[in-house]
């Protein structure tokens, strides 16, 4: 079995909106406090990998020169004055920065190019054939930003550009790339920068952006030119739960993986799909969660030579992210089985330091007799919708989607 990697790295606190943003830096740092509070850091297969900053032209390969200039010279003026001019600030508007969901913040290009390194750093290293199969990047995942602007808490796009320079790296190789998004929002940045693109497959399953941002992600976005076929989108009704979900998973995901055949499975696991998430609407636990992560490192295994990069993603309530993506981790590592059912008290006790007002819970898997969760299921009516729905959708793609997806030549 190969060995895994993990990024850390301090510099990933300067991606930081500031306190009151609900992508707080917290939600790695817990998530790392606990991996090394478990030790899974020492493991003799974990190699832990320090991110180098993504230079101009390697953030170039996706996003717009002028947007790179403005993000730079917006962070150049709050570090020489402590203060962005009038002017800045309107212009900031033009790309989608200031009040609202992407306030400027200090550090702007560096954090966020930090990250994309971050990114870069973990398909480089399993795409080498050094012995490193699995990667995780909980500082990544930044899926909404688009070329020209920012979005949806997202300045630079790491996983999309992380992809792009192993295409361009590997350019006359027929490359395939799978980025499957499990984000509670429509991957819709990664999904534009492969839009044509027949050597990237992009699965996106998602709350329905009839009801969440961005508002697209529908199943007739399915590609064009060359990549028609190679975008597929499974939006889901508010409260979906664990195993309708996970029944969706295993619909699509094996047939998907078989007809494209990818050297490379790159994975955004936003974790805001749990029940308790403070700016979504469906319905999972951290079982359905770990039901996921299982499922998507099997098929790595399984059809990929095991060859997989894990990136965060979304996930806002502090007292879920660190237990989902711990268990992630666990799993790329693959020594999710041996894992306590529950924080040992010490350790539970110094992240909750740290967690503050939204204390982790001391079990890993949610109990399904959670009073919050059960406040979320719903009639027995509901769920039979629910099912017919993912029978419905499950076939439709199969049918009309599926037969465009070419294999290997
Ligand atoms: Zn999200």
């Amino acid at each position: 079995m190969g060995k895994t990697a993990l990024i850390m790295s301090d510099k990933f606190k300067k991606y930081n909106f500031g306190k009151f943003h609900p992508l707080k830096p917290e939600r790695v740092l817990l998530t790392w406090e606990l991996i090394k509070g478990l030790g899974l850091h020492e493991r003799e297969n974990c190699v832990v990998a320090e991110p180098v900053m993504a230079k101009d032209d390697q953030i170039g390969i996706l996003h717009d020169k002028d947007y790179i200039e403005f993000i730079k010279k917006v962070t150049r003026e709050q570090q020489q004055q402590q203060k962005i001019s009038d002017k800045t600030i309107v212009e900031g508007l033009k790309y989608n920065l200031g009040p609202g969901d992407n306030p400027i913040f200090p550090f702007m290009h560096e954090g966020s190019a930090i990250v994309v390194g971050g990114t870069m750093v973990a398909i480089n290293t399993v795409f080498e054939d050094n012995g490193i199969t699995k990667a995780f990047n909980a500082a990544g995942g930044l899926h909404h930003a688009m070329a020209g602007q920012a979005s949806g808490f997202c300045i630079y796009n790491d996983p999309a550009i992380g992809i792009l320079s192993l295409l361009e790296k590997h350019d006359n190789d027929d490359l395939r790339v799978m980025y499957i998004d499990v984000d509670a929002h429509h991957g819709d940045g990664v999904q534009a920068a492969f839009y044509d693109n027949p050597n990237v497959l992009t699965v996106s399953i998602h709350e329905s952006g009839k009801y969440l941002f961005p508002g697209t992600g529908f199943p007739d976005e399915i590609g064009v030119d060359a990549g028609e076929g190679y975008s597929i989108n499974v939006p889901l009704p508010p409260f979906t739960f664990d195993d309708t979900y996970l029944d969706i998973l295993d619909e699509l995901l094996p047939d998907l993986v078989k007809a494209f055949s990818p050297d490379l499975i790159v994975s955004q696991n936003g974790v805001d799909t749990h029940c308790l998430d403070p700016l979504t609407n469906l319905g999972l636990t951290t079982r359905g969660h770990k039901g996921i992560f299982q499922r998507i490192n099997d098929l790595s295994n399984k059809y990929c030579h095991g060859k997989l990069v894990a990136i965060g993603g979304g996930g806002y309530n502090l007292s879920v992210v660190p237990r989902s993506w711990t268990m992630l981790f666990a799993e790329l590592l693959g020594v999710l089985d041996e894992l306590p059912e529950e924080i040992p008290k010490d350790l539970l006790e110094s992240l909750n330091i740290t967690a503050a007002n939204e204390p982790i819970p001391k079990l890993f898997v949610d109990p399904t007799d959670c009073k919050e969760i059960k406040t979320r299921r719903t009639s027995y009516k509901f769920l039979e919708a629910q099912e017919l729905y993912v029978q419905e959708i499950s076939f439709k793609i199969k049918q009309d989607i599926l037969p465009l997806i070419q294999g290997r030549k």
